[in-house]
């Protein structure tokens, strides 16, 4: 039976963390206005403090958090086919361990998982050791993409793509690829069926049809 090797991020590749914290600034009568990979301002303008206190807050709303199109078929697909736990990292604060098990245990919906929540982007690759991440911070995927990593970026609002299409940025060493589409569950599976390094029997240096 094949090994899963392959690390999933969570909010923005297993749940749509984002649109649920643009709703909860709104509700407070605060705009989101996007200006890069993972900034954005506001208006009207608050300071880092407030700001942070209101991502924390938002994360506790765990019923309001959706899962992404398609991400729980994935995760049981994968477990079906290797009988392997998923592995989830996060650099979600440890101050929300508790809601952050929540929403895991939402998206998973009983499949078995390992996750671990780090200080840091850059500690990732050291609690879990697979070879390939999915993860939809572009800073995240290219510093993972130059330790070696092959790397899957769903290609979200706020990231701009690695190459300028549509669907997946896949970095591996430098080369990039281009994969499918994350939120068409079809497509997302038949993306995990084709990408055989997310499976330890297989050449990492295949990549992708
Ligand atoms: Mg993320």
């Amino acid at each position: 039976m094949p090994r899963l090797n392959i690390n999933f991020d969570l909010d923005g590749v297993l749940v749509n963390y984002l649109d649920h914290l643009k709703t909860f600034l709104a509700k407070r009568g605060i705009q989101h206005i996007p200006t890069g990979n993972w900034f954005f301002d506001t208006v009207p303008e608050i300071s880092n403090e407030k700001l942070f206190e209101y991502i924390n807050e938002a994360m506790r709303d765990v019923a309001q958090i959706f899962p992404m199109p398609g991400a729980h078929a994935v995760l049981r697909y994968l477990h079906d086919l290797t009988g392997d736990p998923i592995t989830i990292v996060t650099n979600r604060p440890i101050s929300n361990i508790d809601v952050t098990v929540r929403t895991i245990d939402y998206v998973t919906g009983g499949v078995p998982y390992l996750f671990a929540m780090v200080d840091s982007a850059k500690e990732k690759p050291r609690l879990i050791r697979t070879k390939c991440f999915i993860d939809d911070r572009r800073r995240t995927a290219i510093g993972l993409a130059k330790k070696g990593y092959t790397v899957f970026m769903p290609k979200m609002e706020y990231n701009t793509p690695i190459i300028p299409q549509e669907g997946f940025s896949i970095v591996n060493k430098g080369k990039v690829h281009q994969a499918g589409v994350w939120k068409r569950t079809d497509g997302q599976i038949h993306i995990i069926k084709d990408i055989r390094c997310l499976l330890k029997s297989d050449n990492l240096a295949l990549i992708i049809s």
